[in-house]
């Protein structure tokens, strides 16, 4: 059988370098798309020696070009954090419109199948908990996180016109709260903003009363959902996360008692506009089209990534 190939965008992130790891490990040859706005190479430097993965330092929301046969294109790139997207409101608009129907072309003129990283955030502030994929969600589009909220929605809408259009086999996996090693220590999230806090024996920044609550999801988990989604023929949205709900609160508190630093404490700060009160994923679709549950419980996740946290804290102490 011919080597496959896939297009996975926002390699250099986060989530995209855990998917290029998967997909180089299950034999597909895989091309990294990244312009480096928030991810970094560091994340990818294992890969680069590899003659099946090829990296290309590209804006996607200007025209994208890729020579040869693509097979599947994975749409990864966007600022993820609440704090990223907020200092990039315009680039995180366009990686989710221009970006995605530039992809979209791009995988209509290869024949590839084209699967986007959608959000829980499509729900908004939810006012049915926990979220199915039917619940169309509660968005303020003019509010502060509206720039990622609708961009996202849009994304959504834009793919789905292509498969009916178009006939392009499509994929829309809605991605809950995920964690594990290769996030940016300092991008605002809840945990490395927990974690790297409680390291450095510093205040949790716990904002608001910490009563909103949040299902962490460990990385590998997602990235064995994304795959078997992508590898099914189900082509509405799906919900991929833990459904181990927890409050803010509860958690910088178990963070506490996870790093064990003495000096570490409670740091209350004022709760940002729009943060959804609660989030929890209905898995039940998950479950019944790919047979997909998560494995890893948050207690062993934490401990997976802690080292990852550990080193890359003291790492950024001694730079300094
Ligand atoms: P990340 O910031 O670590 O990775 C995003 C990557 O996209 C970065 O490497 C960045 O440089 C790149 N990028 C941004 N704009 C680009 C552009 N115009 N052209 C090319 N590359 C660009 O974030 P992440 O957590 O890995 O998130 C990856 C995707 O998953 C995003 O689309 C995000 O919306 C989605 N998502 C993530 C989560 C989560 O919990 N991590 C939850 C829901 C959805
Ligand atoms: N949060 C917090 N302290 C921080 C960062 C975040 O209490 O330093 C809260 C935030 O208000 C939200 C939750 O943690 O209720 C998750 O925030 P995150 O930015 O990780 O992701 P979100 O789910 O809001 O996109």
């Amino acid at each position: 059988m011919q080597t496959k190939t896939a297009l996975i965008t926002g390699a250099a992130g986060f989530l995209g370098s855990h998917l290029c790891d998967r997909f180089l490990a299950e034999g597909i040859r895989v091309i990294g798309m990244d312009n480096l706005l928030t991810g970094s190479m560091d994340n990818i430097a294992h890969l680069m020696p590899r003659e099946d993965f090829a990296f290309y330092h590209h804006d996607v929301s200007k025209f994208v070009h890729v020579p040869g046969q693509l097979d599947y294109i994975l749409h990864f790139a966007s600022p993820a954090s609440p704090i990223d997207y907020l200092k990039m409101p315009i680039q995180t608009l366009k990686v989710g419109s221009l970006g995605t129907h530039n992809l979209l072309g791009l995988a209509k003129a290869k024949g590839a199948r084209m699967l986007i990283a959608s959000t829980s955030e499509v729900y908004g502030d939810p006012l049915v908990h926990p979220q199915p994929e039917e619940y169309w969600g509660n968005v303020n589009p003019v509010g502060p996180r509206g720039v990622y909220d609708e961009a996202k929605r849009f994304q959504e809408a834009m793919t789905m016109a292509y498969h009916t259009y178009h006939g392009l086999e499509t994929r829309i996996v809605r991605i809950f709260n995920t964690y594990g090693p290769r996030m940016r220590i300092n991008d605002g999230r809840v945990l490395p903003a927990f974690i790297s806090q409680a390291i450095r024996g510093e205040g949790l920044t716990v904002f608001g009363d910490g009563s909103q609550t949040r299902s962490f999801c460990y990385v590998d988990d997602l990235v064995d959902g994304i795959y078997r989604l992508l590898l099914s023929d189900y082509a509405q949205p799906v919900n991929i996360g833990n459904t181990s709900e927890i409050s803010m609160l509860d958690f910088a508190r178990e963070i506490l008692e996870l790093v064990g630093n003495q000096d570490a404490f409670l740091d209350e700060r004022p709760l940002p506009v729009d943060d959804p009160k609660v989030r929890k994923p209905d898995i039940s679709l998950a479950k019944k089209v790919l047979g997909w549950t998560p494995k890893v419980d948050r207690a062993e996740g934490l401990k997976r990534t802690l080292p990852y946290f550990l080193e890359t804290v003291k790492t950024s102490q001694t730079s300094c």
